[in-house]
């Protein structure tokens, strides 16, 4: 068996739901819906999307933070995920095109350390929000931050890649992932797109299919 790297979605796939939705319905007028249709029909990348969507929020990093502690939950399965991972030497990391400070806050809130992750950034001017792309590529149009080059990179240094999302940004890494488990709008999109994917609801559904592979010779 290869040697297996696990790459995964935050928003709505580690937590329950998405944080960003969540700030955008507390924070923003109901316009941002507006963008979001444009984002999910591929007339609008995902990062003059969120630039746009987070430019109708008003909110203090205070009231970002606190909001997030008290409405988020973990899925269930997910810390024990993590310890199926680290006992069967499965590398996990997680890429977002989300923020940075929501996992942050969230992996504090229930103390998840020594989990790798990469996301864009949110600072705070009073209650507006900038964002900032550090790991924006050039070779994609639609994305914030592709996931597709973690893809290509663990692929290349000989890995078995699987993939885990929910989203819009999940398209471009659903599309090479060896291996991808899909829900809600990534798994209308494979199945539109006829990319094959395995339905998930929880990690626990998902350590179980790995755990297939793992005794297979
Ligand atoms: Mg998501
Ligand atoms: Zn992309």
């Amino acid at each position: 068996m290869k040697k297996i790297v696990i790459i995964s979605d935050f928003d709505g796939t580690i937590t329950k739901k998405d944080s960003l939705v969540q700030i955008l319905d507390r924070f923003a007028g109901p316009a941002w819906r507006d963008i979001a249709r444009l984002i999910r029909n591929g007339r609008l990348g995902t990062r003059i999307g969120l630039k746009r969507e987070f430019a109708l929020c008003r909110v203090t990093k205070k009231q970002f933070v606190e909001f997030i502690l008290e409405n988020t939950a973990l899925d269930p399965a997910f810390k024990d995920f993590l310890e199926f991972c680290k006992r069967n030497r499965i590398a996990f990391l997680v890429v977002s095109g989300g923020f940075t400070l929501n996992i942050e806050t969230v992996f504090n809130k229930f103390g998840i350390t020594g989990v790798p992750y990469y996301a864009n950034r949110v600072t705070f001017n009073g209650d507006r929000v900038r964002l900032r792309f550090p790991y924006k590529d050039k070779r994609c149009k639609a994305c914030s931050l592709c996931k597709a080059p973690y893809i290509r990179k663990f692929k290349k240094r000989g890995y078995f890649t699987v993939y885990i999302g929910d989203s819009v940004t999940d398209r471009c890494p659903g599309k090479i992932a060896d291996l991808v488990f899909a829900k809600l709008g990534l798994a209308e999109y494979c199945a539109a797109k006829g990319i094959n994917y395995i339905p998930y609801n929880t990690f626990g559904r998902v350590k179980k299919i790995i755990s297939g592979y793992l005794k297979e010779p």
